[in-house]
């Protein structure tokens, strides 16, 4: 059994700056002031190590304490950008048949690994109706920890737990639009196919040597042939 582990931001879908803008709105109302505008600087990284290198001034513990409240006001202003995310953001192409594809594939089960925290991971897909592709059983969140090389240790352990599939970090394949997803992928010995639809393009990411970079997801017998 393979596990199929996608990124969602700049992979998956591009929320069009709405997910951006209810995230620094929420950072504003727990922690005082808002993330970084720029996609570059915080793209691959959790939502949690977000918030920490934003407010030097706040421990890991005060962060990590206030986080069910984060999620709580996060989620909240992106249900009031429901529109606007339907409006401006969008599934990247060629998303859909390849979840659709390893959907029915009986060797894998697919899931996300991803800087979001769980409950918001789970409305950005279902804001764009790819949530019915994902078992979120088995994926790992930024709710998990705030490091993401440290996410495909969650989603074994989920595997374990809510499958009878006993799996390790080599039957994983890793998914992605950053640096940071390669990096995470290679420290657990997964497969790493990087994707030039979030903010680097081909060659940025083929320098940090994944096993596959593709422009897109748009052919799906290209994505099959980097997935392998
Ligand atoms: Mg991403």
């Amino acid at each position: 059994m393979r596990l199929l582990l996608w990124d969602i931001d700049g992979t998956l879908l591009y929320s069009g700056g709405v997910a951006g803008e209810a995230m620094r709105a929420a950072m504003t109302t727990l922690f005082g002031q808002p993330s970084s505008n720029d996609r570059r600087e915080y793209a691959g990284k959790t939502d949690q190590q977000i918030i920490i290198e934003t407010n030097p001034h706040l421990t890991p513990q005060y962060i990590a304490d206030q986080l069910d409240a984060f999620a709580t006001a996060y989620m909240a202003e992106l249900a009031e950008r429901r529109a606007e995310m339907a409006s401006r953001g969008r599934v990247l192409a060629g998303v859909p048949a390849a979840l659709a594809y390893y959907q029915q594939r009986a060797d894998v089960r697919q899931s996300v690994l991803t800087g979001n925290m769980q409950a918001v991971a789970a409305m950005k897909l279902e804001l764009t109706n790819l949530s019915p592709y994902i078992d979120m059983s088995v994926g790992a969140y930024g709710s998990d920890h705030a490091k993401r090389v440290e996410l495909p240790r969650y989603a074994i352990e989920r595997m374990h737990a809510h499958t009878p599939h006993r799996i390790t970090g080599a039957d994983i394949v890793i998914i992605g639009d950053t640096p940071n997803d390669i990096a995470c992928g290679k420290a657990h010995g997964a497969r790493t196919v990087a994707v030039a639809t979030g903010p680097f393009s081909v060659a940025d990411l083929a320098a940090h040597a994944p096993d596959a970079v593709l422009p897109d997801l748009s052919d799906l017998d290209a994505v099959i042939a980097a997935i392998g």
